[in-house]
């Protein structure tokens, strides 16, 4: 009989987590939370300390023949960071490994540094330490970043309960679009090389790809508002991926409206009139917006209604089973995840 082979791809990202998570058992008594949320929690007494990691591989994550180096460092730190604010954290260190090819030269290796340590400077974050060896396939960039949280007051993706209010940062499908923007212009280089990039209508959505931001901001507004969200998650995958992760791990259902969805008037615009696509298939399905999603007590409404950059598009219910997407015109629509999924195929 044949061996039996089974392709990732069959699992997918998420299945392969679980398979791995099926064969982990934590004997630790300072393991507190292991696999299955933004970062593990790791009991530090009075403060829990946090920990994740993320990596970024040259072809996968990063084209660099538009991605600036020192963006690229900057954004490498930041996708970290936003996972430390997702357990409603605050980062302190991070370590840095590189998968270094002899293409690079000191030089490039000094401009990646500039921008992870900007991005050390702006978040308030000590780089100490990393290790670097060579790679036969690109640059190959992994972070891991510790956080803090007072024991009381880490959030999980676990914690929804019915009649949540479901609370959405920023705006969404901006980093999506300056992908695909970046990729359009890149393939008119190829044919053409004397074009010069036609971004300046574009900024704000290249901007959101290339040099994404965290919302430690917002983590820090909440814990002054005295609000600790009932669940958090960072959005990497794209909004309806990450709604589903909550709806699983909380055990509930979400209901969502569309007209709520925060999309810049840039990101429609660019979506609907330049590259014809669906600016709403953007914001669930895109990814890379590091936006925090976040369910609420209603109690605590009243604190953050009037708040500028965060967005209230649907409430919890208890039926695990109805993720839905409520269509401007009325309609519901099930909500499924198309988000990044490195395995599946196309
Ligand atoms: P995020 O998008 O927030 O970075 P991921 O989807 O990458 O989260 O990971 C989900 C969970 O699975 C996290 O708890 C992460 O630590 C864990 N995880 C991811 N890859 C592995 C792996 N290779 N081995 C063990 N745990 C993993
Ligand atoms: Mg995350």
């Amino acid at each position: 009989m044949a061996e039996q082979r089974l392709e990732i791809n069959q699992l997918g990202e998420f299945g392969l987590i679980d398979r791995i998570n099926s064969n982990v058992e934590l004997s630790n008594k300072s393991s507190l939370f292991g696999i299955g949320d933004d970062a593990a929690v790791i009991d530090g007494g009075e403060e829990s300390i946090l920990l994740c990691t993320d990596m970024l591989t040259e072809g996968v994550h990063f084209d660099l023949s538009y991605t600036p180096l020192q963006h690229l460092g900057y954004k490498a730190v930041v996708v970290n960071i936003s996972d430390i604010a997702a357990m409603n954290g605050r980062p302190e260190q991070i370590v840095v490994s590189l998968g270094l090819s002899n293409r690079f030269s000191v030089e490039a290796i000094d401009t990646l540094y500039e921008g992870i340590n900007a991005a050390c400077k702006n978040y308030n974050v000590d780089l100490v330490g990393g290790d670097i060896t060579s790679s036969a396939s690109g640059l190959v960039i992994s972070i891991a970043a510790i956080g803090k949280v007072k024991k009381d007051k880490v959030v999980y993706r676990s914690g929804a309960k019915e009649n949540d209010i479901v609370c959405v940062t920023g705006d969404l499908g901006g980093a999506y679009l300056g992908l695909q923007i970046l990729e359009r212009d890149k393939q008119v280089f190829l044919t053409n090389p004397d074009m010069k990039p036609q971004l300046e209508n574009f900024e704000y959505m290249v901007g959101r790809q290339l040099k994404p931001e965290a919302r430690t901001d917002i983590v820090y507004e909440l814990a002054e508002l005295g609000i600790k969200p009932t669940s958090m998650i960072d959005i990497s995958d794209g909004l309806a991926s990450e709604l589903l992760h909550i709806s699983i791990n909380s055990g509930v259902g979400i209901k969502i409206f569309e007209d709520k969805i925060p999309i810049d008037t840039k990101v429609y615009e660019t979506a609907a009139i330049e590259l014809k696509i669906d600016p709403v298939t953007c914001a669930l399905n895109g990814g890379e917006d590091y936006e925090l999603l976040f369910t609420i007590n209603q109690t605590d409404f009243e604190k953050i209604k009037n708040h500028q950059d965060i967005h209230f598009i649907g409430h919890v219910h208890d039926n695990a089973k109805q993720n839905l997407l409520i269509t401007k015109q009325g309609t519901p629509i099930p909500l499924t995840a198309q988000g990044w999924n490195h395995f599946k195929k196309d």
